[in-house]
């Protein structure tokens, strides 16, 4: 599962903490964690594509976000695998997967293994690390 890969886009901490609000460079760049159900996006149904803030790689779509009840906005695919990369977090005393934008290394979340069907997957993200683009609104 680990890549290996460099992210292809790097900025220094200056640079991020120009570009993103202090939430959003705490869990993109810190690899925090917003508070379920406070996040922009955890209930959001409005089809659209949600991009990495960090970057603007489109990531997931509302095609595949499913209600997981968890209080983050949670999908169960991304839109191109190559766009997430997903790493082994043992940090916390827990054995997860870290999800991360491919392209610039923004930390989206955790992979879990209880999602639904087709994957089983459940992409469980911070809204922090998604700005989502209405459909037809581009
Ligand atoms: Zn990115």
């Amino acid at each position: 599962m680990e890549t290996n890969t460099k992210p292809k886009i790097t900025k220094t901490d200056e640079e991020w903490r120009a570009q993103l609000t202090p939430e959003q460079y705490h869990v993109t760049r810190e690899a925090g964690t917003e508070r379920a159900f406070t996040g922009k996006y955890w209930k959001t149904k409005e089809p659209g594509t949600y991009h990495c803030v960090g970057c603007g790689a489109p990531l997931f779509t509302s095609e595949t976000k499913y209600d997981s009840g968890s209080g983050w906005p949670s999908f169960y695919a991304p839109i191109d695998p190559k766009n997430v990369e997903e790493l082994e977090d043992s940090s916390y005393g827990m054995k997860r997967v870290e999800a991360r934008c491919a392209h610039c290394g923004a930390h989206l979340g955790h992979v879990f293994e209880d999602g639904p069907k087709p994957t089983g997957l459940r992409y469980c993200m911070n809204s922090a690390s998604l700005n989502h683009t209405p459909s037809g609104n581009k």
